[in-house]
């Protein structure tokens, strides 16, 4: 056995070991030590790792250990939410299959050709890498023959589902052999992944090596303020802890008007939500603030009910929740996902008696008077998002969207972000120095051979 090489403790095969060590890798990374065991013993698993932890290897030695060579036949297929990861995960794939002479690693993704990848399937391959609209795309000409698939990977799945792709991933998936081993690698885990995981394994072993702090930690400020110095106060706020996104309570509607106003005023990127808007600017307003075209939500406890927003780095009470319930259900909304959150109370002297209520030994009493203004604070949002007067019902997919935005590589993937498709309207999030193009490109392209009309939510 290779000596020092901690990889020597599983039962792989010694010229893979070999290969391992030429790569650099003596020791396995936390997910690998962790998963690796129960991958090789064929279990199904579920694994949480951030960023940069080994991921890819950790599924790749899987696939490999268990692939037959002299069997061609496609044996294992990655799901990848862009082109470039599954590039990324052939590469390294292809490196750690060199312990093996013939190994065949395709990928099949959209923004390409498909006739190439024709003649590639027709030579054959042991492990496919794929994005979900493509994928589709063959199954759906009969190109791509799945049956014999042992192991099915799906990388980033948390991206996968906020690209809008799970329909597709369902898909895909019904054309893979029930009885398979099936890994999901995610960098974060809301309640979809839990879902999508559960429908599609087989009692997986759960394997998180981020550390998660006990419960959610809330950091819980109050700062009393005179009624009329409250929006400036709410700035200076803003100003010091700089959060990324925020949801602003307050308890009428012509407030979250007026102070979404106010803050856009000053180079604070808001919008309100209130029970007066039609549906369908609700909807415009919620897909923006959750894709992170906005970066401030004001809103009543009305409006505010049933969203469910992750990663929401703070929580503002604007005015004085009308119960503990309220307020706990208020400042619960930050901090998820074992995240660090804010909650900022602001109350009036007269409402001393009131925020008594809510009292708990962890919060803290802040003076107004440690808040400075800083003239050149402003918030914009990282995205701009495009809307496309075309939905489910004209049987777009996301992959369709993608892949009209990536097609000739113009604009990068990761400058993509979430995309929602509804009945006769789709939203793509696309980085602010990238929507020009963008919205060019889309203009003139056609999707599903049709031109929709296109335009930018501002
Ligand atoms: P993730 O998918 O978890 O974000 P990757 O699988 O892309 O991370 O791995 C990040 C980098 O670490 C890659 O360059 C990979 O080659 C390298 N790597 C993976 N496993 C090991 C290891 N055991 N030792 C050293 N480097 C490793
Ligand atoms: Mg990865």
């Amino acid at each position: 056995m290779s000596k020092g090489n901690d990889f020597a403790k599983l039962a792989l095969p010694e010229a893979m070991l070999k290969t391992l060590g030429a790569l650099g890798f003596d020791e396995m990374t936390p997910v690998q030590a962790q998963s690796l065991p129960y991958i090789l013993e064929g279990k199904d698993v579920v694994a949480q790792a951030k960023t940069g932890s080994g991921k890819t290897a950790a599924f790749g030695i899987g696939l490999l250990a268990k692939l037959n060579v002299k069997n061609f036949r496609i044996q294992s297929l990655v799901i990848c939410p862009t082109r470039e990861l599954a590039e990324q995960v052939a590469s390294e794939i292809r490196n750690i299959a060199k312990f093996q002479h013939n190994i065949k690693v395709l990928t099949l993704c959209g923004g390409v050709a498909f006739g190439p990848q024709l003649g590639s399937l027709r030579h054959g391959a042991h492990i496919v890498i794929g994005t979900p609209g493509r994928l589709l795309g063959h199954l759906n000409k009969g190109s791509l023959n799945l049956e014999n698939t042992k192991t099915l990977v799906l990388d980033e799945a948390d991206r996968m589902l906020d690209m809008g792709f799970v329909e597709e991933i369902q898909k895909v998936i019904s054309y893979v052999p029930k009885q398979r081993q099936t890994l999901l690698f995610s960098a974060t885990f809301p309640d979809e992944i839990e879902d999508l995981a559960h429908s599609i394994q087989n009692n997986p072993i759960n394997i998180k090596t981020i550390t998660k702090e006990s419960a959610n930690k809330v950091s819980q400020y109050f700062y009393e303020t005179p009624s009329r110095q409250k929006l400036q106060t709410l700035v200076k706020i803003l100003g010091k802890y700089k959060p990324t996104n925020v949801i602003v309570f307050c308890n009428t509607k012509i407030q979250t008007n007026e102070i979404a106003k106010e803050l856009r005023n000053k180079n604070i990127d808001a919008l309100a939500i209130n029970g007066d808007l039609e549906q369908y600017e609700r909807v415009d307003v919620l897909v923006q603030f959750m894709n992170k075209s906005c970066c401030i939500l004001v809103a009543t406890d009305v409006a505010a009910r049933g969203l469910d927003i992750k990663e929401l780095s703070m929580v503002v009470n604007y005015d004085l929740p009308n119960s503990k319930e309220t307020y706990t259900h208020r400042i619960g909304r930050t901090a998820r996902a074992g995240q660090e959150g804010i909650a900022v109370t602001m109350f009036d002297e007269d409402e001393i008696d009131r925020i008594s209520e809510y009292k708990d030994d962890s919060q803290i009493f802040e003076n107004t008077k440690s808040l400075k203004i800083d003239k050149n604070f402003s918030m914009t949002p990282k995205n701009v998002t495009l809307v496309i007067e075309g939905g489910k019902k004209n049987k777009i997919r996301a992959g369709d969207i993608l892949g009209a935005i990536t097609k000739d590589a113009k604009i990068p993937g990761p400058s993509i972000g979430k995309i929602d498709i509804f009945d006769r309207q789709s939203y793509v999030a696309i980085e602010k120095n990238e929507i020009q193009n963008a919205y060019n490109l889309l203009k003139d392209s056609k999707i599903k051979g049709k031109n929709f009309s296109i335009w930018v939510l501002e």
